[in-house]
C-alpha cells in the first residue's frame, strides 16, 4: 500500500569529492591531497552512510539529476568511486534518463576509468581545459596540458559519453585578447555540446592572491571585452547563452545547473556541501575527517554548518537573484503566479535606470540582463534588491 502513496516530486543530487592531486594557485574551494590513501576508502563508505539515511526520502524523490564535483571526482581511486555511484542508486529511485554528471580534471582520468563511469550511468563529463595556452595553465598551476584535454575529449567519446563540457576562465595572468580567442576557437574545435566561461576572481588566502604583485592580469576593460567576444563567437558557433555563464548546443543545457537557478530541490553530500530541501537551505562543515567522524558515528546534527528556514519573502529574494542570472530573465506572469505579487510594483522602478542605461532589456513580458548588465549583475542585483546587516532580504 505504501507504494501506491510514492510520489516522483524531482529532485537533484549532489556528491562533493574533497580531493585533487595537487592545489591550484587560485583555487578556494573546500579541497587537499589526503597522504594517506585509507582516506578514500573511509570517505567513499562515510557518503555511503550518509546517503543512506535519506532512504525514507526516497519514498517521495526521485532523483533526475546527479552531480559528482569537487575538488577533482577523477583523482579518487576508481573503486571508491564506483561505490559510491552504486551507493546513489541504492539509497534514491534515480529515474531512468537521469543526467549523471562528473567532473574531470584532464590529467586524471584514462579511457579505461572512463568506460568504466560510463557503464556505472555517467553520461556528462566536465572538463576543467581552463585554457589552450601552456604558459597561462602553469600560471594557474593546472597540472594538465591542453594535449591533455584533447586526449580526455577523445577516451570520453569512445567510452561513448555524449554529453561533454569544457569549462574555460577568462581574466588569467598574462592573458591577451588573442590568447583567449584562441582558447576558444581550440576549445570550439573539440565539439563540446557545452562551454561554461569563469572569470578569475582572486581569492583571499590563495596563493595566486598572496604573490598578486607578480602577475599582469587583464583588467577590466579587457575582461569585458573577452566576455563580449566569448558570446557572440560561441553564438556564431551554434552554441546558445542561457545563462551569465553558460552556453549549450539546443538540449544540451546542464539540468542539474538549471536546479539553482530556478530555486528547484536538491540535495548535497560530503563537507562544504549544500542542500536546498524542504524550504530549508543547509550545507556541511568543510573537514573530511570531521565528516567521516560523524557520520560513523551517527552525530549527524554535528556534520551541519549553516542552517536556515527559508521564509516566503526570503525566497522572492533568492528567486529574482538567481532567475536574473538566466538568459530568459524574469517573467512577470510567472512572477505573479509563483508569489501573487507584482514585479514592476516591486522593482520596475529601481529597474528603470538600468533599462535605459542599456543593462536590462524590458521585453514587455519580462526583464533581462543584455550584455553588459551580465557583466555586472553582481552590482546591479546588490543595487535592487535590499538586504539586512545579516544578509537576509528585505522586501
Ligand atoms: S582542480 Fe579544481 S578543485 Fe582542485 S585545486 Fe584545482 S580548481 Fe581547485
Amino acid at each position: 500500500m505504501a507504494q501506491s502513496r510514492r510520489q516522483n516530486k524531482r529532485l537533484g543530487i549532489y556528491v562533493h569529492i574533497p580531493f585533487c592531486r595537487k592545489k591550484c594557485a587560485y583555487c578556494d574551494f573546500y579541497s587537499y591531497c589526503p597522504h594517506d590513501a585509507r582516506v578514500y576508502e573511509a570517505y567513499a563508505d562515510a557518503v555511503i552512510a550518509h546517503m543512506k539515511s535519506y532512504r525514507d526520502v526516497g519514498v517521495d524523490y526521485a532523483p533526475d539529476t546527479v552531480y559528482i564535483g569537487g575538488g577533482t571526482p577523477t583523482s579518487m581511486p576508481p573503486e571508491e568511486m564506483l561505490r559510491i555511484l552504486h551507493g546513489i542508486r541504492s539509497s534514491f529511485r534515480v529515474v531512468k534518463n537521469a543526467e549523471i554528471t562528473m567532473e574531470c580534471n584532464p590529467a586524471t582520468a584514462d579511457m579505461q576509468t572512463l568506460r568504466r563511469y560510463r557503464r556505472a550511468g555517467v553520461n556528462r563529463l566536465s572538463i576543467g581545459m581552463q585554457s589552450s595556452n601552456e604558459n597561462e595553465l602553469r600560471a594557474l598551476g593546472r597540472i594538465h596540458s591542453f594535449g591533455d584535454v584533447k586526449r580526455t575529449v577523445r577516451d570520453a567519446r569512445e567510452a561513448r559519453i555524449d554529453n561533454i563540457n569544457l569549462d574555460l576562465m577568462y581574466g588569467i595572468p598574462f592573458q591577451t585578447f588573442d590568447s583567449w580567442r584562441d582558447t576558444l576557437r581550440r576549445a570550439v574545435a573539440l565539439r563540446p555540446e557545452h562551454i561554461s566561461l569563469y572569470c578569475l576572481k582572486l581569492e583571499a588566502g590563495t596563493p595566486m592572491c598572496e604573490n598578486a604583485s607578480r602577475y599582469v592580469f587583464p583588467d577590466d576593460e579587457m575582461q569585458f571585452a573577452m566576455y563580449s567576444h566569448a558570446i557572440s563567437y560561441l553564438a556564431s558557433c551554434g552554441y546558445e547563452q542561457y545563462e551569465i555563464s553558460n552556453f549549450a548546443r539546443r538540449g544540451f543545457e546542464c539540468r542539474h545547473n538549471l536546479k539553482y537557478w530556478q530555486c528547484e530541490e536538491y540535495l548535497g553530500f560530503g563537507p562544504s556541501a549544500h542542500s536546498y530541501f524542504a524550504d530549508v537551505r543547509f550545507s556541511f562543515k568543510p573537514s573530511v575527517s570531521e565528516y567521516i567522524k560523524n557520520v560513523v558515528g551517527g552525530a549527524r546534527g554535528a556534520l551541519t554548518d549553516e542552517y536556515e528556514q527559508i521564509p516566503a519573502r526570503e525566497r522572492l529574494g533568492e528567486y529574482v537573484m538567481l532567475r536574473m542570472r538566466l538568459n530568459a530573465g524574469i517573467d512577470r506572469a510567472e512572477f505573479f503566479r509563483t508569489f501573487g505579487k507584482d514585479f514592476d510594483r516591486l522593482f520596475g522602478q529601481k529597474l528603470a535606470r538600468y533599462v535605459k542605461g542599456g543593462f536590462v532589456k524590458d521585453t514587455g513580458g519580462a526583464y533581462r540582463f543584455t550584455t553588459s548588465g551580465m557583466f555586472v549583475s553582481n552590482y546591479i542585483l546588490s543595487d535592487i534588491l535590499d538586504f539586512d546587516a545579516d544578509g537576509h532580504f528585505l522586501l
